[in-house]
């Protein structure tokens, strides 16, 4: 499980860092990646980087501002050029739906692979038996959403020659076992699998925010997180600007990280007023409020080892 930031800056495109994209790797987990926003020329950043748009699987979009979506209508499109035939599935904001079938039907764009638009509420708004994703409101100019990607916890490792010392050879009973069922063999002994299993592995959890304000949502969001992606638009000392413009400080999402009990915290969404010598500052800051802070940069990637 990897994340890797595809796009880091806010508002309009920059030299140093394109608008906002970002991939979680699920490779591993499930062959697929996931992407969080579309800034415009992220199929660009893409072309860059070792990521397969027909591995994408699932669409988050936060909320609708242009620079998190104006790259989408074009990624559906040439994931369909690129050999994309599985389905892709996308949610966000009420208007999403409207906004990409006008894109693709003005353009006369066809897909190739079956597309889902989902406009979520809050609450879980996708699980399967590895993932629950859910998805609350954070205080921004339009609706905002913040989404928390739980994965399950997997089963121990089966603990092979333990279960033939007890008489069991390999076959159906070891899949049983390693499913959870408990099992009667012929002569009547009863294999209970918390004996003949490992320690389950805990899940993992990251947290992907959309643009917002400090805000109680995010907190809920990001607990207990293994990584937190906050965006931190402005410096410390412009709570105030960010408060209008509805954005947060790096104090603000080093705040969150801190309150939350979150193990890792990246900044994102950096303002192109910032330079490369200031990013270092932005961490500098950020770390006086939590120490485990780092800062994204467009094509940096973050493991999440399990656990
Ligand atoms: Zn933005
Ligand atoms: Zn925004």
């Amino acid at each position: 499980m990897d994340i890797f930031f595809l796009g880091t800056g806010a508002g309009i495109p920059a030299k140093l860092r394109n608008v906002t994209s970002i991939a979680l790797k699920l490779l591993e987990e499930r062959g697929s990646i996931w992407l969080f926003d579309v800034g415009e020329a992220t199929q660009h950043q893409i072309l860059h980087t070792s990521v397969k748009p027909r591995r994408i699987e699932k669409i988050f979009i936060t909320h609708l501002h242009g620079d998190h979506i104006y790259g989408l209508p074009g990624l559906l499109a040439s994931r369909s050029f690129q050999g994309g035939e599985s389905e892709v599935t996308v949610f966000g904001p009420k208007g999403l739906k409207e906004y990409i079938m006008i894109s693709l039907s003005i353009s006369q764009t066809y897909l190739k692979y079956p597309l889902k638009i989902v406009e979520i509420a809050e609450g879980v708004i996708f699980e399967d038996e590895q993932f629950i994703v859910e998805a609350r409101l954070l205080e921004h100019g339009i609706p905002s959403y913040g989404y928390r990607i739980v994965e399950k916890d997997r089963p121990g490792t089966l603990l092979a020659d333990k279960l033939v010392e007890a008489g069991v050879q390999p076959g159906p009973i070891f899949r049983k076992i390693k499913g959870g069922e408990t099992v009667t063999l012929e002569d009547g002994t009863v294999i209970v699998p918390s004996d003949f299993l490992g320690p389950a592995q805990k899940g993992r959890i990251v947290t992907i925010l959309g643009d917002t304000r400090y805000c109680e949502n995010a907190i809920s969001l990001a607990w207990d997180a293994d990584l937190l992606i906050h965006e931190a638009t402005f410096s410390k000392g412009e709570e105030k600007l960010a408060f209008d413009y509805f954005h947060s400080t790096t104090h603000q999402a080093a705040e969150v990280a801190n309150l939350a009990g979150s193990k890792q915290l990246c900044l994102t969404h950096i303002s192109s007023r910032y330079d490369r010598q200031a990013w270092q500052e932005l961490v500098t800051e950020a770390r006086e409020v939590f120490a485990n802070t780092d800062i994204a940069e467009d094509f940096k990637e973050i493991n999440i080892p399990s656990k």
